[in-house]
């Protein structure tokens, strides 16, 4: 059974997602994903976007160890 939006009080079955830029007070920044609901389109969430994150660190490790090559 899906659960209700907490403002609108609507059934929700699916949730919009947007990619969004989470932006530290540093000023670095990270992709994350907004979940919203389809009908009021309210924010419901915000999380860390794993995939844009993984790739960051696969294309880190790479380069340090292309780096090591002489
Ligand atoms: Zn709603």
């Amino acid at each position: 059974m899906a659960g209700k939006c907490p403002y609108c009080d609507n059934v929700v079955s699916s949730v919009r997602i947007e990619l969004v830029n989470s932006i530290e007070p540093s000023g670095k920044s990270w992709k994350s994903a907004l979940f919203s609901c389809p009908i009021c389109m309210k924010v419901l969430n915000v999380s860390f976007d794993a995939t844009s994150h993984s790739k960051h660190i696969i294309d880190q490790v790479t380069k340090n160890i292309t780096d090591l090559i002489p």
